[in-house]
């Protein structure tokens, strides 16, 4: 056991704010426009800028953007989507929202991203729509999924809540299918507390996502000659990022490309110092035209340390290492889905395996190049104490 003297606070991830972020939201306090303003059209240009998305569009979470892509279509009772077994609930919330059924695919152990392999096998004639989480940062071969969406006429959805900084061939996530979902909450790459942004190539789903964001209102507030002059066509829910998020996101996303440069560093020298214990697995990351955000490094343990998670976790944070799970349980293991659809365990073997052997590791911008190193001989020394 460390002594205390030398004992270190590594959080799995902190929040980065700053001053500029504070002067911002100062700001737009001091005037009188909190939501429909300056901000939010900066922000959605700043972010299609940066991804080099055609339209992006605020919105209050990524759960938000994920449940328009779907309402948006129109998708409901007896209409099925494609859903990652092993990603965050919200993937599959989305569909069952909207009425219709995720039905999951298992994921490939090499990187956690669904299996493309036994993607077709789910496909049924109710099929609309194929979701896909780049899982952990790292991108999904995305010209396969295409490939299978084209053949069957799907929808293709990207989850990219930890895909700030994820490229497929050179383009930013978010651009590669048909809709992309990002997220803001605090422990992502970037945070506006809460939000999410909604990306797409397409310029008529951009216009309806913006309308059924904010009631389904036929007019927006800068658009409307005489105030109160304007006709609701459609159905909508208030999912809309307000002037304070907005003017944080605007900060954060000039930082966002110093926070991937540190995490990218402290992922490497993570990788480099675990390489060489035995007993835990390491995802693929970066390489050729796949470039991972590198959320986290996520080890898998072997059956003898799986075990012993418990206690690994413990000794970790008695360490002073913060951890977490990605993700904790399967999505049709969890009792909802296991309930309604009649899923039992064990139905999605590697999205469980990941579950329950992996510990997530911190990478975040929070962190320096001497904790990645205080990471690597604590869990050596956790290893040794559980044997
Ligand atoms: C965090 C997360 C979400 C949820 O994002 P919110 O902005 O909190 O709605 C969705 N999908 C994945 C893969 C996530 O990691």
């Amino acid at each position: 056991m460390s002594s205390g003297t030398n004992l270190r606070e590594i959080a799995f991830a902190r929040p980065m704010i700053g001053k500029e972020e504070k002067d911002a939201v100062e700001r737009v306090l001091s005037g009188p426009i909190l939501v429909h303003g300056d901000r939010c059209r900066q922000f959605e240009a700043d972010f299609a800028s940066y991804t080099g998305a055609p339209h992006a569009v605020t919105v209050s979470s990524c759960t938000a953007g994920l449940h328009l892509s779907y309402f948006n279509l129109g998708l409901g009772e007896g209409d099925e989507v494609i859903v990652p077994a092993q990603t965050h609930v919200a993937t599959a919330h989305a569909v069952e929202l909207c009425g219709a059924k995720p039905v999951f695919v298992d994921a490939e152990s090499a990187t956690g991203n669904i299996d493309i392999d036994r993607i077709e096998d789910a496909i049924t004639e109710r099929t609309r729509a194929l979701s896909v989480v780049h899982f952990l940062g790292m991108p999904v071969n995305m010209d396969r999924i295409n490939a299978i969406g084209r053949k069957h006429d799907l929808f293709v959805v990207e989850d990219c809540a930890l895909a700030i900084g994820t490229y497929f061939n050179g383009v930013h996530a978010g651009l590669l299918g048909d809709v992309g979902s990002f997220s803001f909450y605090p422990v992502k790459h970037m945070t506006t507390a809460e939000g999410g942004m909604v990306t797409t190539k397409d310029s008529q789903i951009a216009e309806r996502i913006t309308r059924q964001k904010a009631f389904g209102v036929d007019r927006f507030v800068g658009e409307r000659k005489v105030p109160g002059q304007y006709d609701v066509t459609m159905l909508g829910y208030n999912y809309r990022l307000n002037e304070l998020q907005c003017a944080m996101g605007i900060e954060q996303l000039k930082r966002v490309d110093g926070f991937l440069e540190r995490r990218r560093e402290h992922y490497g020298l993570l990788e480099k110092g675990l390489r060489d214990i035995g007993e835990i697995g390491i995802f693929e990351s970066s390489h050729d035209e796949y470039v991972s955000s590198c959320y986290c490094l996520s080890i898998l343990l072997s059956e003898e340390l799986s075990a012993r998670r418990i206690e690994m976790i413990g000794g970790l944070k008695a360490r002073g290492v913060g951890t977490s799970i990605y993700y904790p349980r399967a999505v049709p293991e969890m009792s909802y889905y296991a309930e309604k659809y009649g899923y039992s365990e064990g139905s999605y073997p590697v999205a469980s395996m990941i579950s329950s052997s992996s510990i997530a590791l911190p990478v975040g911008p929070h962190l320096c190049a001497e904790d990645m190193q205080y990471i690597v001989d604590s869990l050596k020394s956790v290893i040794f104490e559980v044997k």
